[in-house]
């Protein structure tokens, strides 16, 4: 049976990062994903993401951040591609706005970050002021905003595609479209069986397998990850392109308020290109939940696209017009407040998991996945914490019925 340090089960985001950096440690490493990444079958698709370093999730996630976009540049150096551009963050919230990613306090939290980590940010503390710098933008009195000027857009499938690429070329072995299907822990080492009645070994594995990670962990574990399906959406731009170019438009997320049936907050990009291809803006997507197996891929141009454009994109972005040029589904995997889970499996020390998701956990993967390869190649993490994401921080969670 082929005898490896490390198995990383999944190889996008978080695993393909952590492939990378075992490799390029002299690790020797096998990487399965059952399709071929970059695909569109998980998370990681759909052209772009967020990245931001004042993070309103919590203070916890500013290190993962920072230290993410320096590896982004360093991947960009490595590969001659462009994985980041950074053109800011607009974060517009208003009095009675809806909450982010289930955290109250998001906007403060902003601008915490932001001083406790000397991030360079923006303010603008009336809709006035919003509206002369970004007209784009239909706000309301009481609204506010506050750009994070180390932020911007990251290209989500050339980031993946870099890090298995810098993988390989390091001397991963990388497996695709080959399903795993069982992981077994032992005191000498963990096996793994593939769909096609392969088995290999390694003296440890890691998880992460994003929306499928539930099929893999400990049965108690397991019942407290939701997956929900989220929709993409690319809108026509009726009017005022040049608004949305990327100097004048950084990525944006506006908690909005809790107006005319509007229950969710929206986040965008700019126009890059050809004014034709639309721009990518959407809401959040609260459930119901679903599995990766199972999920609806058919977007509904009535019942979703009209109803997202009527409720969420009309009110308040009045340059885009009902064409709806594209759409895409794409999967969270949410526990406990949109919190990351990473740690040890509760089976045994020698399995990792990691499911930073929740719609939130693209832009710190490239750290995420350095420091789970500095964990399992020398039992410990050299340039971020981790340790706020283990399990024991969920207990009372985890208690719950
Ligand atoms: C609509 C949407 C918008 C988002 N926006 C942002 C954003 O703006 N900013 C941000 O930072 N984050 C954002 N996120 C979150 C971010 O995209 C995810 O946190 C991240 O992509 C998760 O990466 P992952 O490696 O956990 O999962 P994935 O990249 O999906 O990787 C999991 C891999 O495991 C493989 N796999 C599964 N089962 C098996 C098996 N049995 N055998 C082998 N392989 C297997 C899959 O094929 C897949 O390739 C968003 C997510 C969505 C869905």
């Amino acid at each position: 049976m082929p005898k490896y340090d490390v198995i990383v089960v999944g190889l996008g985001a978080v695993g393909g990062a952590a492939t990378c950096h075992l490799a390029r440690a002299g690790v020797k490493v096998l990487g399965i994903d059952r399709f071929s990444p970059p695909h569109s079958h998980g998370s990681s698709h759909g052209d772009t993401r967020i990245t931001r370093s004042a993070i309103g999730e919590g203070v916890e996630y500013s290190q993962l951040a920072l230290r993410s976009h320096a590896l982004w540049r360093e991947f960009e150096a490595l590969t001659g591609q462009t994985l980041f551009l950074r053109n800011g963050c607009l974060t517009i919230s208003g009095a009675d706005a809806v909450v982010m990613h289930d955290v109250d306090d998001f906007f403060a939290n902003v601008a915490n970050a932001a001083k406790r980590y000397d991030i360079p940010t923006r303010t603008f503390d009336d809709a006035a002021a919003i509206r002369a710098r970004y007209p784009q933008f239909a706000v309301q009195p009481g609204d506010k905003a506050i750009v994070d000027e180390e932020a911007g857009v990251l290209y989500v499938e050339r980031c993946v595609a870099a890090t298995l690429d810098l993988a390989a070329q390091a001397g991963a072995q990388l497996m695709r479209d080959t399903q795993v299907m069982q992981i077994e822990p032992s005191a000498s080492g963990v096996e793994v069986a593939t769909g096609d009645n392969q088995r290999f070994t390694a003296d440890r594995v890691l998880i992460a397998a994003g929306a499928w990670l539930p099929q893999f962990v400990a049965a108690e574990l397991s019942r407290h990850f939701t997956v929900t399906r989220q929709v993409l959406h690319w809108f026509e731009i009726k009017s005022n392109p040049e608004r949305f170019r990327p100097e004048n438009c950084p990525v944006f997320i506006w908690q909005l308020p809790r107006r005319g049936g509007v229950a969710s907050s929206i986040y965008g990009f700019p126009l890059e290109g050809d004014p034709e291809s639309g721009l990518k803006v959407t809401h959040e997507e609260s459930g119901p939940a679903t599995d990766a197996d199972h999920v609806d891929r058919n977007v509904d141009p009535v019942n979703e696209t009209a109803r997202t454009y009527r409720t969420y994109i009309e009110p308040f972005l009045p340059d885009l017009g009902p064409r709806c040029v594209r759409t895409a589904t794409c999967l969270y995997t949410r526990v406990d407040r949109s919190r990351f889970v990473i740690d040890t499996d509760p089976r045994s020390d020698r399995v990792l998991f990691a499911s930073p998701c929740s719609g939130h956990g693209f832009k710190h993967s490239a750290a995420v996945g350095e420091a789970l390869a500095e964990q399992l190649a020398l039992g410990k993490t050299r340039h971020v914490d981790l340790s706020p994401f283990k399990l024991e921080r969920l207990r009372d969670y985890l208690r719950s019925p």
